[in-house]
């Protein structure tokens, strides 16, 4: 971290949440807190609420919540360091530089970036151009469109680019460093963008990080897309084109749509489709669904036919689900894409195979239907671990048992044995024991590690009694046990623990949570607190108890018994506690 501690605990202490956000959404009170409609979702009634005692802001409905800073995050789209320097010019505060020398560096290539951009675009209104700029039309692009996008068009021949910086005084080894000329073999360089439409690729600020070059004619012997390579502004599969248009659309439609190339997403939103970026590729990385994430949880997936039966973008999609992303398919017709289809049916059919989206899961099983014979034991058992593989990704356990049903009764398989060979999986993935068959007793542990979490937050004196009791890995939902992994360093730095400040050292998803639990109603009783801690700590204790059964098992099927020696009074030990208690 770059600011000191000292400094956002300073920053965190003088803004006031309540002016912060009535900035942006009128607030009204309610009770001991204000309410809202919801900047980031969509809705009728106010589920959003802002506490002046706490500090803090908390959507029931979308579930987003936390300080000043996380409410900055979100509403602005920015990161942490430039939600802090957002408050601190507010405040008055000045931050310590923290400029580098890579960082004037970058500064340089993207406004070097941006007059390349401009030269390509222009040239495309340039007389001897005028049958490239007649050629897009043809192709659909409306010239408004071609502005917005700066699309342009970079000339026949080997140094039109590289002439043209030069005769501005720009520098060489910057062009390099930005990918858009190549090397030769007797240490000069060629531009790499010849008789090439391009597209501009802007990052979520606006900036130009990149180009694709589409030929122009039609010959089999030229890759039709060239891209601009790994840069030090481009990074591949760490962005997603269109992005800076289609942000606002879609968090105001609350979904994406992802489709592929470059006009596949310029042609739809041209026709009113906004909310709609391409992934460059037909396999989604988890940089682009992160960064999905961030707008929305909902998404749907527009393949091309030919693309649409690879299972590697299959996979990719398995991604999204496991960051709890609800994610849809549409395959389109034979022969088109979404940039022929939208040119051809127009945007209202668009849309219409959009509501027809089908549920990614159905969607996998079909194909892989397709693909299997499920008369063959050994296909079947193939497709079925496929599939599971998909299902260990689910969060919501509801989901994920919802679905299981589905696959057994398609599947004619039982249940039951569904499940243990999904436990099997989830094992392999190492995700713990996330899909428990006693929900009751995972709901009261749940209630107890809860209540732990709120005892602290309204009593911080309690902090160093829970801590003294139970390690942070010995919580068993995973983001407690990361909250409470931030607030035991409370202790072991001897520093004095706070709501606030702890909200300065966590991420979106952990700020999410603990403005929810610190919102929830609670009254402290000494009773349940002690009855949460023993709780906790006797679940922890059984679990280890299971995993030393499950090594014990697995040693004796190896006939290990060199580990057997060791694992069996380890076991014995733990039990033994167990009883005294
Ligand atoms: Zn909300």
């Amino acid at each position: 971290m770059a600011i000191p501690q000292e400094i956002l605990d300073e920053i965190q202490d003088k803004t006031n949440i309540v002016d912060l956000i009535s900035s942006y959404i009128p607030l009204k009170r309610s009770g001991r807190n204000f309410k809202a409609l919801c900047p980031f979702h969509s809705e009728k009634t106010p589920s959003f609420f802002v506490s002046p005692q706490r500090q803090i802001f908390h959507c029931f409905g979308c579930g987003i919540g936390g300080g000043p800073i996380q409410f900055l995050m979100q509403i602005e789209k920015v990161n942490f360091l430039e939600a802090v320097e957002i408050l601190a010019k507010k405040l008055g505060i000045t931050l310590p530089r923290r400029t580098s020398p890579q960082d004037s560096l970058k500064t340089q290539a993207y406004s070097l970036n941006k007059e390349i951009c401009s030269y390509f675009h222009n040239n495309l209104f340039k007389p001897q151009f005028k049958k490239i700029l007649n050629y897009l039309k043809q192709r659909g692009l409306k010239e408004e469109t071609i502005k917005k996008y700066k699309i342009g068009y970079a000339p026949k021949g080997f140094k039109n680019l590289i002439e043209y910086v030069r005769a501005k005084g720009g520098s060489l080894s910057l062009l390099d460093k930005l990918g858009v000329i190549s090397p030769t073999p007797d240490g000069s360089y060629i531009d790499l963008f010849r008789d090439r439409i391009i597209f501009p690729i802007f990052d979520i600020k606006n900036r130009v990080i990149g180009f694709g070059g589409r030929r122009v004619e039609e010959r089999e012997d030229l890759p039709k897309y060239i891209n601009t390579p790994e840069s030090i502004l481009y990074h591949k599969g760490e962005t997603l084109f269109g992005i800076n248009f289609a942000k606002q659309a879609i968090l105001k439609k609350d979904y994406c749509i992802i489709v592929e190339g470059y006009l596949d997403q310029i042609i739809p939103y041209q026709e009113g489709i906004e909310n709609i970026v391409a992934s460059l590729g037909t396999a989604l990385t988890p940089q682009q669904i992160r960064m999905i994430g961030r707008y929305t949880k909902n998404i749907v997936v527009i393949f091309d036919s030919d693309s649409a039966g690879k299972i590697s973008s299959l996979r990719a999609i398995d991604l999204a689900i496991e960051q709890n992303l609800n994610v849809k398919l549409v395959k389109l017709p034979p022969g088109f894409d979404p940039d022929s289809f939208t040119r051809e049916k127009g945007s209202q059919d668009f849309l219409k195979l959009i509501e027809e989206a089908e549920d990614f899961f159905f969607y996998k099983l079909e194909l892989l239907s397709e693909k299997f014979n499920l008369e063959n034991i050994q296909d079947k058992s193939k497709l079925l671990l496929e599939m599971l593989s998909t299902l260990s990704k689910f969060n919501n356990a509801l989901l994920k048992y919802e679905y299981l049903k589905k696959l057994a009764e398609r599947l004619k398989v039982k249940e039951e044995f569904l499940l243990i060979e999904l436990r099997k999986i989830e094992k392999q993935d190492r995700k713990g024991p996330s899909f428990k068959n006693n929900t009751f007793l995972k709901k009261e542990l749940n209630f107890a590690e809860e209540y732990l979490l709120k005892s602290i937050l309204h009593k911080p004196e309690l902090l160093a009694i829970v801590k003294g009791v139970i390690q942070s890995r010995e919580f068993s939902h995973k983001t407690l046990r990361r909250i409470f992994e931030e607030c035991f360093n409370f202790c072991e730095n001897s520093e004095d623990f706070s709501l606030k400040k702890l909200l300065t050292r966590v991420d979106g998803e952990l700020a999410s949570q603990i403005s929810r639990i610190s919102l929830e109603e609670f009254n402290f009783d000494q009773e349940t607190f002690k009855e949460s801690l023993l709780k906790v700590k006797e679940n922890s204790q059984k679990t280890k108890i299971e995993i030393l059964k499950e090594k014990i098992k697995e040693a004796e099927e190896k006939r290990d018994y060199l580990q057997l020696k060791t694992l069996i009074p380890e076991y014995e030990k733990l039990v033994r506690e167990q009883k005294l208690r």
